[in-house]
């Protein structure tokens, strides 16, 4: 984790670094406000929460007067970390009832991240001494299959897979009936981010969801968004939040761009937290998303 940690302030630390210098000028005038505004838009913070960001820090320099360098430190982490949301649930569901393995449906548009991540997600499970099997529901890509199947061997768990181009909602269903059997404590299922129709992938998630709940509840629906594309990957992701009921999000390759503020655009727009963040390719790059940790990371 501090490892990841410093990866992530590498990363980010780039935007704190100027919002900083900014707010510690000895005068602020308007331009000085509008560089601060442009500092959060280049970071993908999005319109309104860097209005909303933006007018707090007005109201603390008018009350409190010119900033020192501490000081502006203190204003900007208190706003930021307001900004972020410091009360969300962010803990995973992934207990097993008595009857039943817990079910983490994993959507989102191919190619952000979400085989990687159901990876790296049954690792750190694995880690908790758990019990998971893999749902392969991609069964449109022929490669994705096999990309889940090589994880699942990596990390020593069983992948469940249909045949190629088979029904989805099958595979799903037969994840969710070894889960069962076998008693396992979780069950992950990757589905396809295929982005043909609003309708084609609201039928296509729906259904998998129907036959998964015939055996077991889905206790989380994590949505992957890839943080390099950023408004547009939001434009996309919006896209399935609206199809299925998200309960968390996993925001990928937050080591490949500088722009950390679209954990703030994207919860904002999404009203789901950031539960989980990926910080790389490897097995071991996926972490929990913490606040002050994030925020600490941003202003260096
Ligand atoms: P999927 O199509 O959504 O299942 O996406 P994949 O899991 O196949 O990932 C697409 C690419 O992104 C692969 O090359 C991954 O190694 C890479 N990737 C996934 N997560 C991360 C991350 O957190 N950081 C970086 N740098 N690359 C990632």
């Amino acid at each position: 984790l501090v490892r990841l940690r410093a990866r992530l302030a590498r990363s980010q630390s780039t935007l704190g670094k100027g919002l900083l210098g900014l707010l510690s000028r000895d005068r602020i005038d308007e331009e000085t406000w509008e560089e601060i505004e442009d500092a959060l838009l280049t970071a993908d913070v999005g319109v309104g929460p860097t209005e909303e960001l933006v007018e707090r820090l007005r109201t603390r320099v008018r009350v409190e007067g010119a900033a020192s360098q501490d000081h502006a430190r203190e204003i900007l982490r208190s706003e930021l970390l307001t900004l972020v949301g410091t009360d969300l649930d962010r803990s995973l569901h992934v207990t097993r009832t008595s009857t039943n393995p817990a079910v983490v449906l994993v959507v989102g548009v191919n190619g952000t991240g979400k085989t990687t991540t159901v990876g790296k997600l049954a690792r750190v499970l694995v880690a908790e001494d758990k019990d998971v099997i893999l749902g392969a529901a991609d069964t449109f890509r022929a490669a994705a299959a096999a990309q889940l199947a090589t994880w699942g061997d990596r990390v020593g768990v069983p992948t469940i897979r249909g045949p190629e181009g088979g029904d989805p909602a099958s595979v799903a269903f037969d994840s969710v009936k070894a889960g069962v059997e076998q008693e396992s404590d979780v069950v992950i299922v990757d589905t396809a981010g295929r982005l043909h129709t609003k309708t084609g992938l609201m039928d296509e998630l729906g259904k998998v969801k129907r036959v998964i709940e015939k055996q077991a509840p889905v206790s989380e629906v994590l949505l992957v968004i890839d943080a390099t594309t950023g408004q547009n990957g939001l434009t996309q992701a919006r896209v399935f939040a609206e199809v299925v009921d998200v309960t968390g999000i996993v925001l990928t390759k937050l080591d490949s761009t500088a722009k950390g503020g679209i954990i703030i655009a994207v919860q904002r727009e999404l009203g789901v937290p950031v539960k989980l963040v990926g910080l790389g390719e490897g097995a071991d790059d996926l972490a929990p998303f913490e606040p002050a940790a994030f925020v600490d990371a941003l202003l260096g």
